[in-house]
């Protein structure tokens, strides 16, 4: 056996150690911390429409979302990029996430639609837009960096307006879109238990996802120009609802990544809201801090029976996604060994 033979085995050995532990790795991986993205803010409303604004609705159900993760997973880190009506410029908001070292970053937004017609909730990964609606909605989001002082430093002199500018998220890949695509599938299936029309999960390319470090959605929850929605949205007890949803979301998202099953909420966990009148202004004021952790029930013990059965068909589910993650984290450890296969090999040359 010729000399360099010796190192490639020797090599092939590690790579082996390697490898076992890489799996071991990628199985430990949880969410300790998460960002949670109120969209818009400040001087920069969002959409307008109906007597709402985006940016009202938006910090409502971040804050909320926030307040059901601290009171039952009080070991996860919540991080907001915003928990007031102040601006805060998109760039900033993925360099948050990434100094927090986050594992999941949400961002939370109301859709706008020049006509009354389109409904529903929709959910975002990073992405080349596959249709016009798509990118309509990218650009709308993407536009507020206008009201950004240096936007053209921070965005490589990126035009929100230029359909040709967006030509460059067909080069986004990485392992994170994975992981954000099954969270977005969560997303949507938990919107559609509280009886939310599903617009699916899709792709685009929002400049606020477009730099983050860790697996990263933006969520619609409604469109702001449809009565309906507006509707809906304009009620707090509505914002809990949609939270719940998001909450459920973020529990099995958890759960599948570190082989567990974390409980899911039900509507009856969430505080009582008494709507006096359709209006959301600044709603989340109204509730002190204390009260939400008081009034957010506990998990009952004895489940009704309904109850149970949903979550047996939830623990299917969850069972359904763990497979897929095993599959991405199989595909990422095939990765890194490719890799370094081709290390060995150029050293042996
Ligand atoms: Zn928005």
């Amino acid at each position: 056996m010729r000399w360099y033979k010796h190192i490639v085995l020797v090599g092939l050995l590690i790579l082996y150690g390697f490898n076992n532990e890489l799996v071991a790795q990628v199985k430990s991986v949880g969410v300790k911390t998460i960002v949670i993205d109120a969209g818009h803010g400040g001087k920069d409303p969002g959409a307008v429409g109906n007597n709402l604004k985006e940016k009202d609705i938006t910090l409502s159900i971040a804050l909320k979302l926030g307040e059901l993760i601290k009171k039952h997973f009080p070991d996860v880190k919540v991080v907001y990029t915003r928990s007031t009506d102040e601006f805060i410029e998109l760039f900033r908001r993925a360099k948050i996430a990434n100094n927090a070292k986050a594992d999941l970053f949400i961002s939370i937004h109301v859709n706008s639609n020049k006509k009354p017609d389109p409904s529903g909730a929709e959910t975002y990964v990073m992405g080349l837009s596959k249709s016009n609606g798509n990118l309509d909605v990218a650009m709308t989001e993407n536009a507020v960096i206008l009201k950004e002082d240096d936007y053209k430093n921070q965005y490589e002199g990126f035009d929100p307006h230029s359909p040709e500018a967006y030509i460059i998220f067909s080069l986004y890949q990485n392992a994170n879109l994975d992981l954000g695509l099954t969270f977005s599938s969560m997303i949507q299936e938990e919107y559609r238990k509280i009886n939310r029309e599903d617009r699916g999960v899709k792709q685009a390319g929002f400049l606020v996802l477009w730099k983050t470090a860790m697996p990263s959605v933006l969520t619609e929850v409604g469109f702001i120009s449809n009565p309906e929605d507006a509707k809906y949205l304009a009620k707090e007890k509505n914002h809990w609802l949609i939270a719940k949803s998001l909450f459920n979301s973020f529990s099995k998202y958890k759960g599948q990544l570190e082989g567990k099953i974390y409980h899911l909420l039900s509507s009856n966990d969430l505080p009582k809201i008494v709507e006096n009148e359709d209006t959301t202004k600044e709603v989340h004021k109204n509730i002190p801090k204390d009260t939400i952790d008081k009034s957010i029930n506990t998990i009952a013990i004895n489940k009704p029976k309904q109850e149970q059965e949903q979550k047996q068909k939830d623990t299917t589910v969850i069972n359904d996604a763990t497979n897929d993650f095993q599959k991405i984290a199989e595909k990422l450890v095939n990765k890194a060994v490719q890799d370094t296969i081709l290390f060995w090999v150029q050293i042996a040359s």
